[in-house]
């Protein structure tokens, strides 16, 4: 049976839970223990498919298709694992699970209970996550923050877990502590609050990770350690860092590890971080910078800038940066601004290479598609995604194949050239509103053509699989048309005969996927597609 670690957080959302659990992750496997971790999101929600990017962040697909938290992504990327639906449990998936087996008699006519039917679902899924990996441990990452009436179900399953299996599960809060200017001083009150109300819900924490600004002092973890019932090494530092990579590395350098491993009764084991330590020092150092400019536009949010719906091709970027130890400088370009003033277009000159990124809906296309005439037109290195690609295909067709009205039928059903399609089967699910984890999801295998830059990128392979998220298709209708015009089909899929890469000729790197290759990066092997553009960026600095 493997050993499990329920990590829960404290006081206030947003304070990196997911990368502390994916960082436990990376230093369990360092040393050499086979390693999951499951996210538990309390939302109804089946699935993160449904969610605005900008409510929830991004939504990240694994390999089966599943739309699930960006925190699957962080623990793929810091695990090097692939992850499957196992993974991932909502309060939307556990109740289904539970209603779908009464409506089959699957509890032999006897009453179904909010407890402890819904947190005996929750056990069950997180043991075959467990097993299916055949792990040593499974991290169990629980959504929200202790206190919330949201995710008291799964706190539920985890000390019921803990009651069957004692030696077998430790409980980790993350917490925060805070520094108000005013008092200058970091306060323990939040997280003894935290703790207690976790032992309202009957459990009491064997560690502590404090995130702060700082690291924590003696006397904070004194204070915690007495109001908070445990001991001062159980008490761990968290603080801000400038990469999410090196967080793995402060934990250690508290023992954190082996403290785990003496939780379960089990002796120390080195670690070895291998070339993690070396990428740490890459990150940090001052390198020259590759200005990349990310056009999309679910970022603004009142006052404020996200970044998290688009966390996959931010690492990716950064992973491919950093392989040529280059400092990845991002900016956002919010593409109505283009719209309204095309004047400003001029300023993208200014970035080594551009992105558009993956999207629903028409607001803020005008502006990517005035974004991409200008870079095909400036020779300004493009990497289109998804959308980023349907995109250019429209830009092509219009302003080089003259097909004035091109356009997809995702924003203009009536229109005239629909160069980007839905397929029947889709067609008929838009009608039906039939929208939950009906789109192209997962991993579909792409045949490359020889000779184009995506193989040579992808190095010189001919069949690869990459990740999907996607409703329309590049319309083949069209093909003959825009092939004669000089655009490159680079990649299709061939069960299907579907377009999954073009590319342009004569320019130094115009290449969009209608796959998202971002899902893949990882930060020890950054993505073939990423390294070539910003290899090709790296030239123009
Ligand atoms: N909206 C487009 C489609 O559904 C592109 C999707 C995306 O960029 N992920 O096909």
């Amino acid at each position: 049976m493997p050993r499990f670690i329920f990590v829960a957080g404290g006081v206030m959302s947003g304070i990196g839970k997911g990368i502390a659990t994916a960082s436990i992750g990376r230093i369990l496997k360092s040393k050499g223990f086979r390693v999951t971790a499951v996210k538990i999101d309390p939302y109804i929600n089946v699935d993160a498919g449904t969610m605005n990017p900008v409510e929830h962040g991004e939504v990240f697909v694994m390999d089966d298709g599943t739309e699930c938290d960006q925190d699957i992504g962080n623990y793929e990327r810091f695990l090097d694992e692939t992850l499957t639906t196992n993974n991932y449990i909502t309060t939307g998936r556990v109740y289904q699970a539970v209603i779908n087996r009464e409506r089959n008699l699957g509890y032999n006519g006897r009453c179904v209970e909010v407890v402890p039917d819904i947190p005996n679902e929750v056990i069950l899924r997180i043991k075959k996550a467990g097993k299916l990996a055949k792990a040593d441990f499974v991290l169990i990452e629980i959504g929200g923050t202790v206190g919330e009436y949201q995710n008291m179900l799964f706190l539920e399953a985890a000390r019921m877990m803990k009651l069957q299996n004692p030696k077998k599960i430790i409980f980790i809060l993350v917490s925060y502590l805070p520094i108000p200017a005013t008092i200058g001083e970091m306060k323990t009150k939040p997280t003894q609050t935290a703790v207690r109300l976790l032992n309202e819900a009957g459990i009491q924490p064997d560690m502590i990770l404090g995130r702060s600004v700082t690291s924590l002092d003696k006397p904070r973890k004194r204070k915690i350690s007495i109001f908070c019932n445990m001991n001062t090494l159980d008490v761990f530092s968290s603080p801000d860092v400038k990469s999410i990579y090196e967080v793995a590395l402060n934990y250690e350098k508290e023992g954190l590890g082996n403290r785990i491993l003496e939780k379960f009764g089990l002796p120390s084991v080195e670690q070895d971080f291998g070339k993690w330590k070396q990428l740490v020092e890459i990150i940090k150092k001052n390198n020259k910078e590759v200005k990349i400019g990310i056009a999309g536009k679910y970022f603004q949010t009142g006052k404020f800038t996200l970044m998290d719906s688009y966390i996959s091709v931010i690492e990716a970027v950064k992973h491919a940066c950093w392989f040529f130890k280059k400092k990845p400088e991002i900016h956002w370009l919010s593409t109505e601004d283009y719209e309204k003033k095309p004047q400003k277009l001029k300023a993208l000159k200014k970035f080594n290479g551009i992105i558009v990124t993956g999207g629903f809906g028409t607001r803020g296309t005008m502006g990517k598609l005035k974004v991409i005439e200008f870079v095909r037109k400036q020779k300004i290195p493009y990497l289109g995604l998804c959308l980023g690609m349907q995109l250019a295909v429209i830009e092509f067709a219009r302003n080089v194949c003259g097909l004035k009205q091109a356009h997809s039928r995702e924003f203009l059903k009536k229109c005239k050239h629909p160069v980007i399609d839905a397929m029947t089967e889709q067609k008929n699910l838009i009608k039906e509103k039939n929208y939950g984890g009906t789109m192209r999801l997962g991993a579909y295998k792409c045949k490359l053509k020889k000779g184009t830059k995506s193989f040579k990128a992808y190095g010189n392979k001919i069949h690869i699989s990459e990740r999907h998220r996607h409703r329309y298709e590049f319309n083949n209708e069209y093909r003959r048309i825009l092939e004669k015009n000089g655009l490159t089909i680079a990649g299709i899929n061939l069960k299907r005969n579907l377009v999954e890469i073009i590319e342009l000729k004569n320019h130094p790197f115009f290449v969009a996927t209608q796959f998202h290759p971002e899902y893949k990066s990882k930060p020890l092997k950054p993505h073939p597609l990423f390294k070539e553009f910003i290899k090709t960026c790296i030239k123009k600095t």
